[in-house]
């Protein structure tokens, strides 16, 4: 059997590391060409353009880079996201900011500026990270939440918007995920998510990536608009 995607050219979001490095890596075994974009150099093998995705011109200078060498950009997976936790009465402006920057707007202006190639190729496919965090909301989190719920709104209007020209877009919803991101968690906290979870067990990076792969992959050429969770029932 082919690889799934052979030959796509795949851009990934915080690709350095945790929840994109797994799909960097899953997608490059099936044949993509991937770039992955952060700040600091992915362990992984893999083209890096370094990118701050708060930042817009970052975003814009590092897609356009891809579309000169490779004339096109088929997958786009937007992953990268940060937390800053805390209660609403001690939330600060800028770690509201920051993290809806960081999560949401962020995937606002990677959709924009790949939407412009893809809608000229006629095909393409977007892939948004939100959370069951998004679906459900979670106190401490309100910024976090907010931004993935954003993510959600964000991705049925693309995929509204985009289907007539052969445009995916779709987004995963992952539980409690073993990462940099959940590791600074209290043991308590970890231990109290596990339970809540029907799998009883956190998820790992790589069940994220193969769902991510089938989204991406000609196997769900008729599925757009959806919110697909990973996340061991934990949503439920
Ligand atoms: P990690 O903290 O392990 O990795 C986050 C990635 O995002 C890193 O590669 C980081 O790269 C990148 N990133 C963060 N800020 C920026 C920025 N400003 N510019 C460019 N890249 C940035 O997190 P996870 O792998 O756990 O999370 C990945 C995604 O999955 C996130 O959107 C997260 O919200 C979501 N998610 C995670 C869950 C979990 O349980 N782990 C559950 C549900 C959703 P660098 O620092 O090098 O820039």
């Amino acid at each position: 059997m082919g690889k799934l995607l052979e030959g796509e050219v795949c851009v990934i979001t915080g690709a350095s590391r945790g929840i994109g490095q797994a799909i960097a890596v899953r997608f490059k075994e099936e044949g993509a060409l991937v770039y992955g974009l952060s700040r600091s150099k992915p362990e992984a093998n893999i083209e890096w353009i370094p990118c701050d995705v708060a930042d817009e011109v970052s975003i814009e200078s590092a897609v356009n880079s891809i579309f000169q060498k490779e004339n096109r950009i088929d997958i786009v997976v937007n992953n990268a996201g940060i937390t800053r936790d805390g209660l609403i009465m001690r939330m600060k402006t800028e770690d509201w900011d920051a993290v809806l920057n960081a999560n949401l707007r962020s995937a606002f202006i990677m959709s924009r500026a790949v939407s412009r190639m893809m809608l000229r190729q006629r095909s393409g496919c977007i892939l948004n990270i939100s959370s069951v965090v998004g679906l459900h909301g979670n106190g401490g989190q309100a910024n976090y939440a907010a931004s993935k719920a954003g993510i959600i709104g964000l991705t049925k209007s693309l995929a509204k918007e985009l289907a007539s020209r052969n445009i995916r877009v779709n987004a995963l919803a992952p539980g409690y995920i073993e990462t940099a991101m959940t590791s600074v968690l209290p043991d308590a906290a970890k231990q109290s998510l596990t339970t809540s979870i029907p799998l009883a067990r956190p998820g790992t990076p790589a069940e994220v990536a193969e769902a991510a792969l089938f989204l991406c992959s000609p196997r769900a050429s008729y599925i757009t608009g959806v919110v697909l969770n990973v996340d061991g029932g934990m949503g439920m």
